[in-house]
């Protein structure tokens, strides 16, 4: 059975490149008939950030990612975060130590630090690795009564991963096929700790992975140097037979193509990089939610962040994205986020909106900006204006009219429109309007053309004066729809307001 899980670590809000490696999981999962599960590694504790699960959490669900198996959740494989599984982890510590897998060390952080300032001296890295780990202070070089001795004495201890010499690790990647490491590369990664009794990402990563039944490791390229190390562990617990499969997403790429995407560019750039707003010591980092994105907006540029459907289609919904997914479409190579194109895909989304749930959510605003109209009136202005717009933010501005008279009147169009016999003809006009009986567009229209002909006026001018008198300026939708539906008393007012 397909069981995929996203494992990100609390260590602040998610940014979207771990959201699109918790969507590419979940459509895996979804796709294979699977379940998605939601682990917390958070064994890291100087790194721990508050609110950061229940931020993981809250954006999973405003984007539709149903989560299977997690904390809040719960099911069969748990605890889901690690740690409340610490007793696990030790058990296994200890085999790897017991089966000359992994093996004590007592260097001291600052032993470490001074033997890599000495190597950098020599413009050179430090490892602690197969060629060095003879000359430092670990069980495998000190003498079995003095390691029994410190660990008496209480001094903090490391286990540390043996890693075997000259040896070749072969994975092949669903993403990037097959990839062949060398063990003579790789340092003796730290897998568990005294100091805080807990393990390392990797220990932790390992056997949970194991324990929770994973088929498959979907999760961001970083990821991919650890891959030798995790198969060694594999090997090293005899669990190689049921190891999962690796798949290890494209880096997802600045705006310019140039480096990996941050956190910062968001700031710099104006558009979000994390799903829901984070409120940062100096101000706020601004969340897809808060600044007008649908989440299925959302889920859909992520979705093209790496993977491609093979055809021409760019639009989709989740349960399409669910049908079509599949990891041999995704890339190897880094995926450009565009910001342009994440707006486009919000007013592609919102387009599609009916217009009644539009008019739903412009409501809010409308009833703080003072206008009470039931949801057929909206619905319908809604209708005529969402094409123009990327966010539901931005109808206002669009549809004011629709509300309320102007304020203001543009300026270059009242100097090139309202001129010359413009302003008498429309005094002219209004007793002719106020004499309608029925109050509709092809009506409305018939009565100014009859009343431009006799005048002799141009019929672009005065429409465009009409415009500007109804609006404020030379935009808007059809501009008999929009006398019709301010009604016909609002619109002689609005024309004696501009001619005075
Ligand atoms: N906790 C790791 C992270 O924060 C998980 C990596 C993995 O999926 O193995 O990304």
């Amino acid at each position: 059975k397909v069981r995929v899980r996203f494992a990100p670590s609390p260590t602040g809000p998610l940014h979207i490149g771990g959201v699109r490696t918790a969507l590419f999981n979940y459509l895996f999962a979804k796709k294979h008939g699977g379940d998605f599960i939601l682990r917390i590694e958070d064994t890291d504790s100087t790194r721990f950030v508050k609110g950061a699960e229940e931020y993981i959490n809250e954006s999973m669900e405003w984007l539709g990612m149903t989560i299977d198996e997690g904390v809040k959740q719960g099911g069969d494989y748990g605890p889901y975060k690690q740690s409340e599984r610490r007793e696990i982890y030790k058990k296994y510590a200890d085999q790897l130590v017991a089966t000359d897998w992994a093996y004590y060390a007592f260097d001291t952080p600052e032993e470490l630090d001074a033997l890599r300032a000495q190597a950098e001296a020599e413009k050179k890295t430090f490892a602690y690795d197969m060629h060095t780990r003879k000359g430092l202070k670990n069980s495998l070089s000190l003498s079995e009564n003095e390691v029994k001795q410190r660990m008496e004495a209480g001094e903090p201890w490391v286990i540390r991963f043996k890693m075997p010499e000259n040896t070749e690790v072969k994975t092949n990647d669903m993403v990037r096929g097959s990839v062949t490491f060398n063990t003579n590369t790789l340092d003796d990664k730290v897998l568990y700790k005294s100091a805080d009794q807990l393990p390392t990402y990797h220990l932790a990563n390992i056997v949970d992975d194991h324990m929770m039944d994973i088929s498959h490791v979907i999760r961001g390229e970083e990821w991919l140097p650890s891959v030798p190390l995790h198969i060694m562990l594999y090997r090293a617990l005899n669990w190689e037979d049921t190891m999962p499969q690796f798949a290890h997403l494209p880096l997802i790429l600045k705006p310019t193509g140039k480096g990996k995407l941050s956190k910062r560019d968001g700031d710099k750039g104006g558009f979000p990089v994390f799903p829901l707003n984070w409120q940062l010591e100096d101000g706020i980092a601004a969340g897809y939610r808060e600044s007008g994105y649908f989440p299925e907006a959302v889920v859909n540029l992520l979705a093209l962040l790496g993977w491609n459907p093979g055809t021409e289609q760019e639009l989709f919904s989740m349960d399409e994205l669910i049908q079509l997914f599949s990891i041999e479409r995704v890339n190897k190579s880094g995926a450009r986020f565009d910001p342009d194109k994440a707006r486009w895909f919000n007013q592609q989304h919102l387009v599609r909106k009916s217009n009644e749930e539009l008019a739903e959510l412009f409501q809010a605003e409308l009833k703080e900006r003072g206008h009470e109209r039931e949801n057929g009136y909206v619905s319908e202005v809604v209708g005529l204006i969402k094409e123009r717009v990327n966010f539901v933010s931005e109808l206002w501005e669009q549809c004011s009219f629709f509300f309320e008279a102007p304020v203001e009147y543009d300026a270059k169009v009242v100097k090139k429109r309202w001129k010359g016999d413009v302003p008498a003809f429309m005094t002219e006009l209004m007793p002719v309007l106020e004499q309608l009986d029925t109050w509709q567009a092809d009506v409305i229209k018939a009565a100014i053309a009859e009343q431009i002909e006799a005048k002799e006026l141009g019929f672009g001018l005065v429409m465009n004066a009409f415009r500007l008198a109804l609006v404020g300026g030379g935009f808007g939708p059809d501009l008999m729809t929009i006398a019709e539906m301010i009604g016909k008393e609002e619109t002689i007012q609005r024309l004696k307001a501009a001619v005075e």
